[in-house]
């Protein structure tokens, strides 16, 4: 089937006049991009899966669509329990999500509840007795209100999955997979995601049917025409031996940028490059410009294949013939990480990027997940657990 357009503006996703003007009051001018694309998705009757950084709009893309479907269909629902669930990782964020929910809800006089652990089960029981159509829940907490009978999931349609990767991080896998199994499988199943790896993958292959994925542009920063591959290494000489290793295949290949985090560090794999019999250029900000940009132009003129640079190299080097990137120490960040491999595949040629990392780069993995999977990039299984 057809992907339903994206639209440019509130006025064109036919939404009902009394959300709209909900939409006017919140001073919400237009719609974000992963509104624009998910819900003429959603409004379709397509399961979806959204994939866009935190703070992009992703609760009112799936509230809107799944609000205006339950108020056109709920006569037809008899029974109880609630129409339209949830779920989300956390107490906070159940809240905020049940504040949007309950705010949009009075247009169509939704009965809204919010189902978190450490709040009361009684109070919780009592506001699901009471008819909640659309309930805002964190897994655990469903499920232990399940088992005490207070609701059950018989007539749920809408199920949305929220942050999802948050939720397999926090240990709710689990839960997350038996309250999938204890609603009808015709329900319309919609999954937002910061991230997606294998576990989300995985969760989305069961939960959801055919769903449409959209990813939100801006995630995918770091060049696609750069393959990225991860080594993670002991820590040691394996950097070392991993690069020597390689170091002639890649020349083979085109110029190669080694980047280091320090100018000591630089020198000093200078150094046992030239021991090795590598000949090799060095870049590092204690350089005076002259030098600086004497070397520059002898890596361009090709007089040499290999530069070992600092991060003074990562921004702005447009040298069309660097084939490959080697990060043998890891950027300061995951902004200069990606300014760094944009150093290759620049004006559409394809480029290599190879990333060294060690145990000690825990923080620094989590960001290169989602910087691969921004990139379309594979994300290997032992950096994924690192990042976890
Ligand atoms: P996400 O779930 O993607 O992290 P949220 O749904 O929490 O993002 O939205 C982030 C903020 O943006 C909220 O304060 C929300 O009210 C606001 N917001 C949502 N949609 C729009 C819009 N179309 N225009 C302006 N602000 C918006
Ligand atoms: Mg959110």
């Amino acid at each position: 089937a057809a992907v339903p357009k994206p639209v440019s503006s509130f006025g064109h996703l036919g939404l009902p006049e009394a959300l709209m003007k909900a939409i006017r009051k919140s001073e919400f001018t237009q719609p974000t991009p992963i509104q624009s694309q998910g819900i003429p998705i959603i409004l379709a009757g397509r399961d979806i899966i959204g994939i866009a950084k935190t703070g992009s709009g992703k609760t009112a893309a799936y509230l809107w669509p799944m609000m205006v479907q339950i108020a056109d269909q709920r006569e037809l629902q008899p029974g109880d329990g609630p129409i339209g669930l949830i779920l989300c990782p956390t107490r906070e964020l159940a809240i905020q999500i049940y504040s949007e929910a309950k705010k949009f809800g009075k247009v169509f006089n939704f009965n809204v509840c919010c189902c978190y652990g450490g709040g009361s089960k009684w109070e919780q029981s009592k506001a699901l007795e009471a008819g909640a159509e659309i309930v805002v829940a964190t897994p655990g907490r469903m499920i232990d209100l399940i088992k005490l009978k207070a609701t059950n999931l018989e007539r749920v349609t809408y199920l949305v999955l929220d942050e999802a990767d948050r939720m397999f991080d926090m240990g709710f896998e689990a839960q997350v997979r038996s309250i999938c199994a204890h609603v009808r499988p015709e329900r319309h199943c919609m999954l937002f995601s910061a991230t997606m790896r294998k576990k989300v993958e995985k969760l989305a292959r069961v939960a959801l049917s055919d769903p449409i994925r959209v990813v939100q542009g801006d995630i995918g920063e770091a060049n696609q025409d750069v393959t990225q591959t991860v080594f993670l290494l002991p820590l040691g000489g394996a950097k070392w031996n991993w690069l020597t290793n390689y170091l002639v295949e890649f020349t083979a290949a085109g110029s190669v940028l080694i980047f280091v985090t320090k100018k000591a560090n630089a020198e000093e794999l200078h150094n046992n490059l030239k021991l090795r019999e590598f000949e090799a250029l060095l870049l590092h900000g204690d350089m005076d410009q002259t030098e600086r940009n004497k070397v520059i132009l002898s890596f361009r003129k090709k007089e040499c294949d290999i530069l070992v640079a600092t991060d003074v190299a990562a921004r702005g080097l447009d040298i069309p013939h660097i084939k490959t990137v080697v990060n043998f120490d890891i950027a300061r960040d995951i902004d200069t990480h990606t300014h760094r491999i944009g150093r290759t595949g620049r004006a559409g040629e394809k480029g290599a990027a190879f990333t060294l990392i060690t145990e000690k780069d825990k923080e620094f993995a989590g960001h290169l997940v989602r910087n691969l999977e921004g990139a379309g990039q594979p994300v290997p299984d032992n950096l994924l657990d690192l990042a976890m």
